[in-house]
């Protein structure tokens, strides 16, 4: 690991004053996932500036929204009576990411941030044009079984590895964005990118711009919400598919309906299509299949993951028939 300075500022401006002005410089909180990338040399920061002593650790409920500071620890929010009583769809996809030990240190600002674990990127005598611009991409013609299904380029086809903010894109969650010019809020479903020309950019936060909150506007969903994720064991480990469903049901009709999927695309991946199929409809099988059917009309498997083509509507219909049956 390279050498680096470490500084810890007690409030914000000073942090971002720092990151701002400094090409080299990062924050870093849980440090969970920077850790790993500075180990293996794919990121090599001169300064870390670190954000624990700033004051983003709160939960608090306003009459028409939800809000969760930066620093909260996965594992508290997962816990937090507030958020299982108003989002507990937060709840669950927090409670299946990574382990407990992670929950423990990783933050939510940190889970929004961390890097994708395709395995070539991590690889670095391998060619990855996330990490290297231009150098290729390892996983178009390797072993791509965890890959995307959704792109809109084949010059990267990793997916988001986080399950938190799969629920938090159902939820038309916004991202609160800290920089020198001031604060802004961005939807968490226009925060992340698609690999496009510059697969080496996860999102659109600017250089020097700090995560200090995340918003989930007030819903009807109630307790008809469920997080499916598929993956090789039952714990620790990432998505090979995840589904985010949140329903508002009223006598047997679907009032509004959300989907979002993880494992599948560079970004959580909304149904918009499906959602639109379901509002309206009856609670019914026929209805959830037609809905899963609709999600896979763009998607494309690669060599190692054609399988999710089929994979992804079953999820969508057992992740629907979760959330309708709950009392
Ligand atoms: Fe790199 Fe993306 Fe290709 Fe993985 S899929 S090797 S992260 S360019």
């Amino acid at each position: 690991m390279n050498q680096f300075q470490y500084v810890k500022p007690s409030d914000p401006k000073t942090a971002i004053a720092i990151v701002s002005k400094e090409p080299a410089a990062k924050f870093i909180a849980g440090g969970t996932n920077l850790l790993d990338l500075m180990k293996k040399g794919i990121v090599n920061p001169e300064k870390l500036v670190d954000i624990n002593n700033l004051p983003f650790k709160s939960i608090e409920k306003a009459s028409n929204v939800f809000r969760l500071g930066a620093l909260v620890l996965n594992s508290d929010a997962a816990e937090h009576e507030l958020v299982k009583k108003h989002v507990p769809l937060l709840s669950m996809a927090l409670n299946a990411g990574a382990s407990p030990q992670l929950r423990n240190m990783a933050t939510i600002g940190g889970n929004i941030m961390q890097r994708t674990r395709c395995s070539y990127f991590y690889d670095t005598v391998m060619p990855c044009n996330k990490r290297e611009p231009g150098s290729g991409c390892g996983a178009l013609k390797g072993y791509n079984r965890m890959h995307a299904i959704y792109n809109n380029t084949e010059s990267c086809i990793a997916v988001h590895p986080s399950d938190m903010c799969v629920a938090l894109s159902a939820l038309n969650a916004a991202v609160v964005i800290q920089g020198t010019g001031g604060a802004r809020r961005v939807s968490i479903n226009d925060f992340f990118r698609l690999p496009a020309d510059h697969p080496e950019k996860d999102s659109n936060l600017l250089k020097g711009e700090m995560i200090t909150a995340v918003e989930i506007p007030a819903n009807t969903f109630g307790k008809n919400i469920y997080y499916l994720k598929i993956r090789d064991r039952s714990s620790y480990a990432f998505a090979l598919v995840s589904v985010a469903v949140a329903l508002d049901i009223s006598g047997g009709k679907i009032r509004d309906a959300r989907l979002s999927l993880g494992g599948v695309a560079h970004k959580p991946w909304r149904l918009y299509q499906s959602e639109k199929f379901l509002v309206g409809k009856q609670v019914s099988q026929a209805n959830f299949l037609e809905a899963s059917k609709l999600s896979i009309q763009n998607a494309k498997g690669y060599e190692h993951n054609s399988f999710k083509l089929k994979l992804v509507p079953k999820a969508i219909v057992e992740a629907l028939q979760k959330a309708s049956s709950n009392a």
